[in-house]
């Protein structure tokens, strides 16, 4: 689904982007400080029907958007000296030395990576540090995943590591599983409930009632976690969020 209109609230114009979810069951909306308003909706929901469930709760979004506004610091476009992984309980310090060389990061010991940009270009910080985060992605997410796929004893041809800005995991019917980076940024718990569900579609490439058993086999917090999973924005850094995926 596209961008939908701007949202006036407040006689100000309050960007209102709507996202579809395969997980998701109603509509949900979330009000970003200073940023806009992002609808969750399931999929193929028309548009008529997001425009009336934002009518439905203009007053809603107007009062939270005003008390967050108030509650929180205005944005700034700078960009991170610390980033926590907490699905692997490492933390970094991010130094913005002009390192020699082209464009890129790299580790300065265990405990710092060294971006060769300075902290005053945004942009180009925030590309490099999704590079950095695909790479962790790779070094860490898949690893793992493999490990709980073994004790599942299910399988896949491929696994991919991206930065997608709508979903957490997907499987493919041709045997590619993708997992999103930014899970590097949730409870461990939480990363293994994203494994088993898109594990489970090798088996039932659908949301039936079959797939939810199986599911349900391999993590009894299962409907908890799905929640969580669909409650996360606030673990995303703000920086990473920002900007386009
Ligand atoms: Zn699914």
């Amino acid at each position: 689904m596209e961008q939908l209109d701007l949202l006036a609230i407040r006689n100000r114009q309050t960007p209102l982007n709507v996202r579809e979810s395969s997980r998701a069951r109603n509509m949900t909306i979330h009000v970003i400080p200073h940023r806009g308003i992002e609808i969750v909706v399931p999929r193929r929901t028309s548009a008529a029907s997001v425009q009336r469930f934002v009518e439905k709760h203009r007053h809603w979004i107007r009062q939270t958007q005003e008390e967050l506004d108030n509650s929180t610091d205005a944005p700034v476009d700078v960009l991170p000296q610390e980033i926590y992984l907490r699905a692997i309980d490492k933390k970094l310090e991010v130094s913005y030395q002009q390192l020699t060389g082209p464009r890129g990061w790299r580790y300065l010991g265990t405990q710092t990576i060294g971006l060769t940009c300075s902290r005053a270009h945004y942009d180009q910080g925030i590309q490099v540090l999704k590079r950095w985060l695909q790479h962790e992605g790779k070094r860490w997410l898949v690893p793992w995943l493999y490990d709980v796929a073994d004790e599942l004893q299910l399988s896949f041809k491929r696994v991919q590591v991206r930065g997608q800005k709508t979903r957490w995991g997907s499987y493919s019917s041709s045997g590619t599983l993708s997992i999103n980076y930014m899970l590097l940024f949730l409870a461990p718990e939480l990363v293994r409930y994203l494994f088993i569900h898109e594990l489970c579609h090798t088996r039932h490439l659908n949301h039936s009632k079959k797939f939810w058993r199986l599911v349900g086999q391999f993590d009894a917090n299962y409907k908890r976690n799905e929640k969580r999973l669909n409650n996360t924005r606030a673990l995303i850094p703000d920086w990473l969020l920002s900007t386009t995926m």
